[in-house]
């Protein structure tokens, strides 16, 4: 059994009350927190103590939707003409880029943005992935980039027509059931599926098979550019929700990205059959695609969380931006504040209850030990009734210092424990490279 205490912080708690603790600490042994608050440090022999003074101790962060093989799109122009629309951006970029990855790339480019993640605080993602160039087997190379990088992670790949009829239906099906097995918390899987536009009603029915019988709940962007409504209306006489629930994919560990153009009984479809819904912010403003109206779908009772769609990792700043497009949408500054921030702390952690086994997001007794220490000192009072205000103006700009993810120390003093960093930046920018050259 190994043991760690981080000592002497300002201890963030998130617990229901969102306690702040002064001079506090955690103790973890092996994978779960044993004790949290004013810990008098001869209480426990640790193996290892990191001394926390003058910064904020705080549960690891959650990302609900990411595309970790995103990566190497990072300033990669498309040829020819600009994108004008959503269709565009996908037929120009990504539909290019995902068909270019080889395994390598796969497993590269999920390995660097996960150094990045644990850079970011960030302690557990659900990652959403395609690859149709290599397709059978590509889940297993990103749980391994996981598993190097120590972080938790649930993956699904995703289904679509748009190559070859079903791509990616085998996948799913295999990973979920090795997952199923493994009976591993760390690395979990969904049943994951492109659009409704990009599959027929053939796919979607056996993907709805498969994943009803291996009761894997579903991942699958919703309504996130007209054009979904459209196609879907034209081709399948329904709106998206209705078809996917018709199908019998909605349900209470089924996940619908985005969410933007849904109509009221869509929104109902969501709650009535607790569904949850995931809010990508600079995704959608990126995009051009409209500003969802999460704060209905909230008030509502559905569970709405937060990811960054592969934008980015860093998920205090797509909090902030979820309060901004939201009070922008709305032209009221009154809206939007407190509600962003529960999106991340309280409704991410949500999710993953209904998708993992161990409890997180939160520092207490027998919660996983992901915790992280951030290099920030309020310059002005910081309790629980204002910790959110620090939360999106403070530590959104201050330094992660320390993560640990799984009682494992990831990074101490800025510094990455897992060696070879630059090597693997170098090969990264080399594979993206000719990965570009690939791309027509
Ligand atoms: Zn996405």
């Amino acid at each position: 059994m190994s043991s760690l205490l981080i000592k002497n912080g300002r201890v963030a708690t998130l617990n229901e009350r969102l306690d702040i603790v002064e001079g506090g600490g955690v103790y973890i042994e092996d994978t779960k927190i044993v004790e949290v608050g004013r810990i008098p440090e001869h209480r426990h022999k640790a193996d290892r103590v990191i001394d926390a003074a003058g910064k904020v101790i705080m549960p690891g962060l959650i990302n609900a939707h990411h595309h970790l093989y995103s990566t190497f799109a990072r300033g990669f122009a498309p040829p020819g003409e600009p994108a004008a629309d959503f269709e565009e951006i996908l037929e120009h970029l990504w539909w290019k880029l995902d068909r270019a990855l080889d395994a390598e790339d796969v497993y590269y480019s999920a390995l660097l943005v996960l150094l990045d993640c644990v850079k970011a605080g960030c302690t557990t993602i659900i990652d959403h992935h395609a690859s149709p160039s290599c397709r059978d087997g590509s889940l297993e190379l990103i749980e391994k980039a996981f598993r190097d990088a120590g972080l938790n992670g649930c993956l699904c790949y995703e289904v679509s027509d748009r190559n070859v009829e079903g791509g990616g239906v085998e996948e799913n099906e295999r990973f979920i059931t090795r997952c199923l097995q493994a009976g591993d918390d760390q690395i979990t899987a969904m049943f994951g599926l492109h659009a409704s536009m990009t599959i027929g009603n053939k796919t979607l029915d056996r993907c709805a098979e498969i994943g009803n019988r291996l009761r894997s709940g579903f991942h699958v962007h919703a309504a996130e550019d007209r054009i979904d409504q459209q196609v879907t209306q034209k081709e399948f006489r329904a709106r998206v929700l209705e078809r996917f629930h018709a199908a019998g994919i909605t349900g209470p560990k089924s996940i619908f990205v985005h969410c933007v153009h849904l109509d009221p009984a869509e929104r109902d479809l969501l709650r009535g059959t607790n569904s949850m819904v995931v809010h990508n912010p600079e995704s959608n403003m990126n995009n051009a695609v409209g500003a969802a109206r999460w704060m209905d779908l909230l008030k509502s009772g559905v569970l709405v969380g937060l990811g960054t769609d592969g934008m980015a990792s860093a998920m205090i700043a797509s909090a902030r931006a979820a309060y901004l497009l939201q009070r922008h949408a709305q032209e009221d500054p009154r809206v939007a504040f407190g509600e962003s921030c529960d999106l991340l702390l309280k409704n991410n952690r949500a999710i993953c209850e209904r998708i993992f086994r161990d409890k997180r997001g939160v520092l207490a007794p027998g919660a996983l030990a992901d915790v992280i220490v951030v290099d920030y000192t309020p310059f002005t009072p910081m309790n629980s009734g204002n910790f959110y205000g620090h939360l999106l103006y403070g530590l959104n700009d201050a330094p992660v210092d320390t993560t640990v993810c799984r009682g494992r120390v990831l990074m101490e003093q800025g510094k990455l424990a897992r060696p070879g960093e630059e090597e693997l930046r170098a090969k990264c920018v080399e594979r993206a490279a000719k990965l570009w050259k690939r791309i027509r």
